[in-house]
């Protein structure tokens, strides 16, 4: 199918303690980390999943890689239905969905050399006939990250590398099980500020070459710009606009998204006009404590009562795959 990934409805409650009256009166409170999110990735695309901490992209992503078990909604991956799976299935989409951490350091054992690290996931799939064969494998996916030349890598310990160099090892580890999905979390934001592009560079010529597919999650809108080729903007546990990132980033509908852009990254906030932007206030709410209605109108400039008293507004397509979930998109863009 086009599509690797296809998520619909997915949700994530974390049950919270009862009080005592909860609990006499049988009532349960969740924080709804990840509150009805739907998309799909196709392949070869980089979709990145954008927000502020808490807005629920980290937990969405973990639902991705299989870590947390959905409390409601879909999963497909290549058009098969995901939602629930364990033993076998769950290992080999465990292989299909590789995820780069944060930190590569702390995925790596010490210990071993970089020959060693990377030959793990290797014998535990059970690829490759012998030590020669699964070394050559390892040289090849080395050459892929610009780990050159693969031999002097191969015999480093991990704290012999710079943080740029753990990060393409450990992206050319996760090559080796040749995935469908790669999912990327904050790939550099523990890495030296001067080699982030650089490293990010690497993964999209090696997305490019082998067509491969990623999951980014960032709260930095101006690496998504550069990175993705789609971009979804969560706030409180729910995607309030998606779409390519010259739509979302120079022309966001959402008031979310305008005031996300104007505050955060202001050399890509490109065709906005800033005078036309009303910074948002407040802190975000707790997600076990979500607002009704539009669970942005408590710090949204343009809520009215309806926004208050009317149904969440759903996603409404505006143009080419442009998104967005506000019902008075018209007058926020003729706001002055
Ligand atoms: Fe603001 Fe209303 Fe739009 Fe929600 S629906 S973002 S409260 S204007």
């Amino acid at each position: 199918s086009e599509k690797i990934i296809e998520v619909k409805d997915l949700q994530k409650w974390f049950p919270v303690r009862r009080n005592i009256r909860e609990f006499f009166r049988g009532e349960h409170r969740y924080v709804k980390a990840v509150d009805g999110v739907s998309f799909s990735i196709k392949r070869g695309e980089i979709f990145g999943l954008v927000g502020e901490s808490g807005c629920g992209k980290t937990t969405t992503g973990k639902l991705i890689m299989k870590l947390l078990e959905p409390t409601g909604g879909t999963m497909l991956l290549d058009g098969k239905d995901v939602t629930h799976i364990e033993k076998e299935e769950l290992k080999k989409y465990r292989r299909n969905v590789q995820m780069i951490f944060q930190d590569p350091y702390a995925s790596m054992n010490p210990r071993f050399k970089i020959r060693d690290v990377m030959e793990e996931p290797l014998i535990i799939h059970k690829l490759g006939e012998d030590r020669d064969e699964r070394l050559k494998m390892i040289e090849k996916a080395l050459k892929e990250v610009k780990l050159n030349p693969p031999e002097e890598f191969l015999v480093r310990y991990p704290h012999m590398l710079s943080g740029g160099q753990r990060q393409r090892a450990a992206t050319a580890r996760t090559l080796l099980l040749n995935p469908q999905l790669l999912v990327a979390d904050e790939p550099v934001s523990m890495i030296d500020l001067s080699t982030r592009a650089e490293i990010l560079h690497m993964m999209k010529e090696v997305q490019r070459d082998l067509g491969l597919t990623y999951l980014y999650i960032t709260h930095d809108l101006s690496t998504a710009r550069y990175f993705t080729d789609r971009i979804a903007v969560m706030y409180l546990g729910k995607i309030i606009e998606m779409g390519e990132p010259d739509d979302v980033i120079d022309r966001p509908v959402h008031p979310y998204t305008r005031a996300l852009i104007a505050a955060v990254c202001e050399p890509v906030a490109g065709k906005v006009n800033k005078a036309k932007i009303v910074p948002i206030k407040g802190e975000i709410p707790s997600a076990a404590n979500i607002p009704k209605g539009c669970r942005f109108h408590p710090r949204c400039p343009y809520a009215v009562d309806e926004c208050r008293e009317k149904e969440e507004p759903k996603l409404q397509e505006i143009e080419n795959g442009h998104y967005h979930a506000c019902r008075r998109w018209k007058e926020v863009q003729e706001a002055v």
